[in-house]
């Protein structure tokens, strides 16, 4: 699926940038304001999807963390990230993210994000609020609809600049690599053709990988194409297995996913269960504000222990005027599904959020394939570590997106070491799922096995299977369970004789949205799942139950597909 061999490209790009967010737009703009004007400078393409509602970004209710008042400073922020990364995080990325916040900040305020202002006597003009973990009122927000006003201020801005090119309806598959080094991306469109882009840089920023699993805080979550897609060129992931589920999303099996932000408890909301009882103090002496892996391995297990399909969030102490102030978006959604959240409390339950692994990369976005750059949510550089505190997530988009605007830039390296698989020891069975995984093309010939509705069962199939087996809690023997029950699916239907192959070649069904996320989600659902299985211990969000306990050293998970190819 990657190579490019005797193939002319569609179109040839300067810096193709995949994925229209808070990281993909920052860059875009970032870059294309360094460069000169005229028709002869470098250009910026950005490829994103034209349905608004893909990807995070826009959804991001809380804000973004940053130090911005006069009574914060960054060697706080710096130590709240590190006690919720767990003994993970990588304290220079930390420090690097954490240190250039207040410029980024004023950047987007530059740009006209319509922050919500402070009260007159506030020492900061916007005003902070604060969720669990950190220690200071430090983020800034627009109402509870800070995603939304970025996205569209950003949108803007790159909407009107001439520097920018903008191919829209087009999804990214793989990405083609020539002589080790990326030359472009292979695309289809809404009609299931593929297409060769060629590009000399290629940035993505096609967020996390939360669509793995059966329940998402996004509406449109992806299932992790760009890990995915970058495991295939021979990029490195890192900490897979560190998958957040946000506690409180509404709980309502029929409509569509909606985040009740953890602003929520910041501003004084109570966790109940049906009963009334305040649960929190049974469970962690942070009550309502412990870290999100404490507050949503509580809920599970008050959800468990009563038999519970959902506890309660009660916000209603803060009085009708203040929620309409502070939460005018998460009060009018509840109305419109019939809960008055100024006088009751919502029904909540945990959701697949945010993926703290992912490309590793350098602060810059820097991949270790060269010509691979990855931003935002997609990236793994180490800044969360073991678990990501609240609002630190934009943050980074914003930061890193930057940091790769200048280095796209300047005259690369490219003598960057490439990075050790760290999975050792492995099971003969999982060895071998890894070599099927590693052959490109056997995952994509066995899910265009599939009718587009037998895809849409199996992606579903899949998800349920990742939230069962590598949800809030795992354990060694479900995760091999889930790792059986996808070796099953990718070689099963890949052990098919030549004469089936050409049967099947004839009456292939054209690949759909289903298939695509299919092919992406069988990739790398196996390998997180494999992460966790390799993971002998629980730290941050990674709980497992045959190891209840930090080990001694943290040390990151590092995965390679090619390595594995190579050594067999
Ligand atoms: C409900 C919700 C609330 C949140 N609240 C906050 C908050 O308050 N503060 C905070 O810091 N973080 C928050 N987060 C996390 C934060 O929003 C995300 O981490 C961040 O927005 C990720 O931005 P991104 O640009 O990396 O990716 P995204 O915003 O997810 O954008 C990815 C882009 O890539 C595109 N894409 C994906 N796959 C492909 C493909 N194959 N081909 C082409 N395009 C593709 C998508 O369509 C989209 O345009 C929240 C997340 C959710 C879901």
């Amino acid at each position: 699926m990657n190579s490019v061999s005797g193939v002319t490209p569609a179109s040839q790009h300067d810096v193709l940038i995949v994925g229209g967010g808070a990281a993909g737009l920052t860059l875009a703009l970032s870059l294309a304001n360094r460069l000169p004007p005229g028709p002869r400078t470098r250009r910026v393409t950005l490829l994103r999807p034209a349905r608004e509602a893909q990807g995070a970004s826009r959804w991001a209710q809380g804000g973004i963390a940053a130090v911005l008042a006069p009574e914060d400073d960054v060697e706080s922020h710096v130590a709240d990230t590190l006690i919720a990364g767990d003994g993970l995080c990588n304290e220079r990325a930390v420090r690097f993210t954490v240190g250039h916040s207040r410029e980024a900040i004023e950047w987007l305020i530059a740009l006209g994000v319509p922050f919500t202002p402070a009260d007159a006597d506030a020492s900061y003009p916007f005003h902070l609020t604060r969720e669990g973990g950190h220690g200071r009122r430090r983020i800034i927000h627009a109402a509870d609809a800070t995603g939304r006003a970025l996205l569209d201020t950003l949108s803007a801005h790159v909407e009107a600049h001439p520097n920018i090119e903008i191919l829209e309806d087009l999804l990214a598959v793989d990405i083609a690599v020539n002589a080790g080094r990326v030359s472009g991306l292979w695309v289809m469109d809404g009609t299931g053709q593929r297409q060769w882009l060629a590009a000399n840089d290629l940035v993505l920023a096609t967020g996390g990988a939360s669509g793995l699993f059966a329940h998402a805080t996004s509406p449109s979550a992806s299932v992790g194409d760009g890990m995915a897609m970058a495991t295939r060129a021979g990029a490195s992931l890192m900490n897979l297995e560190f998958q957040q589920f946000h506690p409180t999303c509404l709980y309502d099996p029929d409509g569509t996913p909606f985040l009740i932000s953890e602003a929520v408890r910041g501003e004084g909301g109570l966790l109940l269960r049906p009963d009334g009882h305040r649960f929190m103090a049974d469970h962690d002496p942070r009550l309502e504000l412990a870290p999100r892996d404490v507050v949503a391995r509580a809920i599970l297990a008050e959800m468990r222990t009563h038999g519970l399909e959902h506890v309660c969030l009660d916000i209603s102490a803060l009085g009708a005027e203040a929620i309409e102030h502070h939460f005018p978006t998460i009060a009018e959604h509840c109305l419109a599904r019939g809960i008055d959240i100024r006088h009751a409390p919502i029904p909540v339950v945990p959701a697949a959020h945010y993926s703290c692994g992912g490309i590793a990369t350098g602060l810059d976005g820097a991949s270790d394939l060269p010509g691979l750059w990855a931003i935002g949510e997609v990236a793994c550089t180490g800044l969360h570590g073991a678990n990501r505190m609240a609002s630190n997530s934009l943050l980074e988009c914003l930061v890193q997106a930057r940091a790769c605007g200048e280095a796209l830039g300047q005259p690369r390296r490219t003598d960057e070491p490439r990075l050790m698989s760290t999975l050792d020891s492995l099971m003969p069975q999982h060895a071998a799922l890894l070599t099927q995984l590693a052959d490109n093309g056997q995952v994509w010939r066995c899910v265009m096995r599939l009718s587009a509705d037998e895809a849409r069962t199996r992606l579903h199939s899949l998800r349920q299977l990742m939230s069962l087996q590598a949800g809030i809690e795992r354990s060694q023997h479900g995760l091999r369970e889930a790792l059986k029950q996808i070796a099953q699916w990718v070689s099963l239907e890949a052990g098919q004789t030549a004469e089936a192959e050409q049967h099947r070649q004839a009456s292939a069904p054209r690949a759909g949205l289903d298939h695509l996320a299919l092919y992406q989600a069988l990739t790398l659902a196996p390998l997180l799942l494999l992460c966790a299985h390799q993971r002998h211990e629980s730290r941050g969000l990674h709980f497992i139950r045959d190891f209840p306990m930090p080990a001694p050293r943290a040390r990151d998970s590092v995965i390679r597909l090619s390595a594995f190819a190579a050594a067999t």
